[in-house]
């Protein structure tokens, strides 16, 4: 039997571990940490959003980019995964925005403790608190308690570079780049991104959503909601946007996003329901007649002139395009999500490296990206499942 490695212990490895046949191969997975799956489990804080309902080929158009996620997404698509979750006896549900969650009442670590349970099952040796340190000269890994091990072939599934607590700190970079291993310099994704409120507004205001908007930027859309922070701005509408954002910042020192708070009027239409109001005040005009609270209306006025505001036109088409300058990204370690990570030309279709034959890897280490909605980790459930195919085929 061939010796078989997987470096890291979450989502992506967690599925490879599930699928790989342990009669081809004698498992070793290796987790720095004391337990496995410590993001999967931060990732299910405000709600486990495991993977996103729409038909397969939308789905692979969220990410970035699609031709590289196609086929592993093609392998174990989200129906795909939905039914292996369900008859791993986690039942899950589809939520009115159509993301798909476990049942209600389940809890996050319920869902990994089935998944561990599973594979714990399975002829596989954990070794925790293991932290795979690099290669020795023999090309052998090398452990930070000392420890070598030999292998066949070695998954690598260290993760991105946020919450490092969790353990995916994006330390590997270096061990890379000393194989000569291209790695794109990490950035926040999926994150809040900084604006310079008011300091009236940002004191009122605080931690409230702005429902229902849409987002501009250069060409790109999104529509959700956004909460306002002291920091902020952060929802899933601005992260959306964030990879485009994030390019664009390291061209210009700020940029400008446009807030739509009417999605579904016109500007004539908006212009109409003004003129047609019973109100006097603006302010309730906005309120009674055009849906807008409070946040937004402090928003508006933050972001418009006294003429604007006061002429029905002009306040008609700023409530469909606020523009909002934007000065910089949160921290990295706050970010869901990140950019960067190995280089896509580095592997090759299998996920190999090119430079380390018999050694792959897989998850957020490689330098894709994708909005929340759980795409995140249906994208590393699917490289993981895909790679044990290719390699129970071998
Ligand atoms: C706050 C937050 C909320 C999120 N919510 C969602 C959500 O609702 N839906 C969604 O789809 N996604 C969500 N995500 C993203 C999702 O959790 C990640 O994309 C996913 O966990 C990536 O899986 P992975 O296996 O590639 O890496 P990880 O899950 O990060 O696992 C990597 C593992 O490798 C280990 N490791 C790292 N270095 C070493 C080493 N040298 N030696 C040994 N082990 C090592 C780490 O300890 C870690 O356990 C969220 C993330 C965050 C931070």
């Amino acid at each position: 039997m061939k010796k078989l490695t997987i470096i890291g212990g979450g989502a992506a490895a967690l599925m490879l571990a599930a699928e790989i046949d342990t009669k081809k191969y004698k498992v070793t997975l290796c987790e720095k940490k004391k337990s496995l799956g410590r993001k999967f489990l931060v990732a299910g804080e405000g709600g486990l959003n495991l993977t996103f309902d729409s038909p397969l080929e939308e789905l692979i158009n969220q990410y970035f980019p699609s031709e590289f996620m196609e086929n592993s997404l093609r392998q174990f698509s989200n129906v795909d995964l939905i039914n292996w979750l369900n008859n791993h006896e986690i039942p899950t549900f589809i939520g009115s925005s159509n993301r798909v969650f476990p049942e209600m009442g389940i809890k996050p670590i319920e869902v990994l403790n089935k998944i561990v349970e599973y594979i714990s099952a399975k002829d596989i040796t954990f070794r925790f608190s293991s932290e795979w340190s690099g290669w020795n000269k023999n090309g052998d890994l090398y452990f930070e308690e000392g420890e070598i091990i030999e292998s066949d072939i070695v998954v690598f599934a260290l993760g991105g570079a946020s919450w490092k607590v969790t353990g995916s700190d994006g330390e590997w970079k270096n061990l890379f780049e000393e194989r000569n291993i291209k790695i794109n310099p990490f950035r926040a994704a999926n994150c809040a991104f900084e604006v310079d409120w008011d300091k009236n507004f940002i004191s009122t205001h605080e931690g409230k959503p702005l429902k229902n908007i849409a987002l501009a930027f250069e060409n790109n859309f999104s529509k959700g909601e956004m909460v306002i922070s002291e920091f902020g701005l952060e929802g899933n509408a601005i992260y959306a946007l964030s990879q485009k954002i994030q390019d664009k910042l390291l061209i210009d020192e700020t940029i400008t996003i446009y807030l739509d708070l009417k999605p579904t009027l016109t500007i004539d239409q908006i212009k109409s329901k003004y003129k047609n109001s019973k109100q006097s005040k603006v302010t309730d005009i906005l309120n009674k007649d055009l849906k807008i609270d409070r946040t937004a209306i402090g928003l508006l006025k933050q972001f418009s002139s006294k003429e604007t505001f006061s002429n029905p036109d002009l306040l008609a088409k700023i409530i469909k395009s606020v523009p909002i300058v934007i000065k910089s990204a949160d921290e990295i370690d706050k970010a869901i999500s990140t950019l960067g990570g190995v280089d896509l030309e580095e592997v090759d279709e299998n996920l190999q490296l090119k430079k380390i034959p018999n050694s792959y890897v897989i998850g957020e280490m490689l330098d894709w990206y994708a909005p929340t909605g759980g795409y995140l980790l249906q994208g590393s459930f699917s490289m993981g499942f895909w790679l044990a195919k290719r390699l129970n085929n071998y």
